[in-house]
């Protein structure tokens, strides 16, 4: 089946599933004040504003700084061959099966690609996405950025990169990794080493520039082993990988814990609950995909050294000196594994409201043997995702304000970070977000019913003319 053939299923699905709901709210699109603005377009993004659509709330936009097909990490910065998930993931189908990755691969690529298909490949889940916001006629602004978000009375105000100024009920932020807080970078490494001898994996790196040289990684997760498997393709000398832990992890508890009760409960679980649950998955950490580690052990070059913690970095002679377990070493480029921090303090468009979101630090103490200080800086959101007040001052405005990113992941599970969950998620969102805003235009809507003077009893001997 071609694809336009699969855009006809949709269609079909939509319309038997009575999607999208026609609008409800108080305010028409098209207004001064928007009733939801989705900031980011990457999977989380385009599944809120989907869910959101399929309730009726239309007066809804979409922006991405990215330009479009470039949302995300999955054709910049991801560096494996394939995503690390299964094939089997349904992606962001939000429960109809004509909008599943299946449904699109098969759709796109053939029944028996399909079944050959071991997983799937980074460029192919772009298209998909893509795909899923064409055919959902998405109201995706691309090129634009989220600058600051600030509130007036009980809206928020959002300073665009194109200058406009949106006024919104909701914002929801569905910035990824990165929109959580950014790249973790290490204190021990020297910021000189910047761009010409290090940089992060969430940055591009220009790898043909790596050719000859020996690299250093520091950290040994999914990331790392990527980065190392690039640089050695693309001609360098030799890679070190430097890892703290004496072993690797052996079991992907970010796996073990896909399911729906994880995904629907974890909100429920106590505070304590909840904390000690990722502790733990922080402490375990997920091991590399298999398939990264042999291939970079296909190359001669690479060398895993574990229980070698990297104590400085720093420039030297070949390009970057490292302190390793006491012993210097040398590279000519640093490769920085080190995965991404939450921390809303990093993100500037959040400077304006921060002093007044909650953390989980201001929420709960943990027992001293659970005290994790970077968990401490995740924000400590409601079951819709929103920011809760850190004092009495804080505006009104911010109960509209959805971290639906990384950032959620201690207070909902990893619902609005990791594919498996993004369904759920949205589902979640949306239907709290319908919720607010239908309290909210209470009193308009309930003068709408009023007013509402469908005649049913028209054809039949009992009708009568009434005014309602
Ligand atoms: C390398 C890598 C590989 C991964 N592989 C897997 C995997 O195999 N399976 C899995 O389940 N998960 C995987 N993940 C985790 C997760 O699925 C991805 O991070 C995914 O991209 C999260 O989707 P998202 O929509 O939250 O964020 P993103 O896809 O990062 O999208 C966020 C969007 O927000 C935009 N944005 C950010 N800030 C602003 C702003 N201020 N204004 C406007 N736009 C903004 C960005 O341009 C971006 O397009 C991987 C993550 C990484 C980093």
């Amino acid at each position: 089946m071609p694809a336009e053939a699969l855009a006809a299923e949709v269609r079909r699905d939509l319309e038997r599933l009575g999607l999208p709901a026609r609008h409800w709210t108080a305010r028409e699109p098209g207004g001064d004040l928007l009733d939801v603005l989705v900031v980011g377009a990457g999977m989380c993004g385009i599944a809120a504003a989907a869910a959101l659509a399929f309730k009726g709330v239309r007066n809804l936009a979409l922006i991405d700084q990215a330009s479009h097909g470039l949302e995300g990490p999955w054709r910049t910065t991801a560096r494996m061959r394939t995503l690390r998930s299964p094939k089997h993931l349904p992606g962001i189908a939000l429960g109809i099966p004509s909008l599943s990755f299946r449904a699109w691969y098969e759709a796109t690529r053939g029944l028996a690609a399909w079944d050959a298909l071991y997983k799937i490949a980074n460029d192919d889940w772009m298209d998909y996405l893509v795909w899923l916001t064409g055919v959902l006629a998405l109201p995706l602004s691309s090129g634009v950025a989220l600058r600051l978000l600030d509130h007036e009375g009980a809206h928020l105000l959002a300073e665009l990169s194109d200058g406009r100024v949106l006024r919104a009920r909701h914002v929801v932020l569905a910035t990824g990794r990165d929109g959580a807080g950014g790249p973790n970078l290490p204190a021990l490494v020297d910021r000189a080493l910047w761009p010409e001898h290090a940089a992060h994996t969430a940055e591009a790196i220009d790898f043909t520039r790596l050719r000859g040289k020996r690299v250093a990684v520091l950290g040994a997760g999914s990331s790392g082993w990527d980065a190392a498997a690039t640089a050695l393709e693309q001609g360098a000398r030799a890679v070190d990988m430097y890892c703290r832990r004496a072993r690797l992890p052996q079991f992907n508890k970010g796996r073990g814990s896909t399911n729906p009760g994880y995904f629907e409960g974890w909100a429920s679980l106590s505070d304590a609950e909840r904390w000690q649950l990722m502790a733990y998955m922080h402490d375990e950490q997920s091991p590399p995909p298999h398939e990264s580690v042999h291939r970079a052990l296909a190359h001669p070059g690479f060398r895993l050294h574990l229980a070698s913690p990297v104590e400085a970095a720093g420039p030297g002679p070949e390009g970057v000196a490292l302190r390793v377990a006491g012993q210097p070493r040398g590279a000519g480029f640093l490769v920085l594994a080190t995965g991404f921090a939450v921390d809303l303090a990093r993100r500037p468009e959040l400077a304006a409201l921060l002093p007044h979101i909650a953390t989980w630090a201001d929420a709960y103490t943990p027992p001293p043997a659970l005290a994790r200080p970077e968990l401490g800086r995740f924000p400590y959101l409601d079951e819709g995702f929103a920011a809760t007040p850190r004092g009495a001052d804080a505006p009104a405005a911010l109960a509209g304000l959805h971290l639906f990113n990384h950032a959620a992941t201690l207070s909902l599970g990893a619902i609005a970070s990791d594919i498996p969950g993004v369904s759920t998620a949205a589902e979640r969102l949306s239907g709290r977000i319908a919720a607010a805003l239908f309290r909210a235009d209470f009193p308009v809507l309930f003068e709408r019913l009023r007013a509402f003077d469908e005649p049913e009893l028209e054809s039949t001997p009992y009708f009568v003319a009434l005014r309602p």
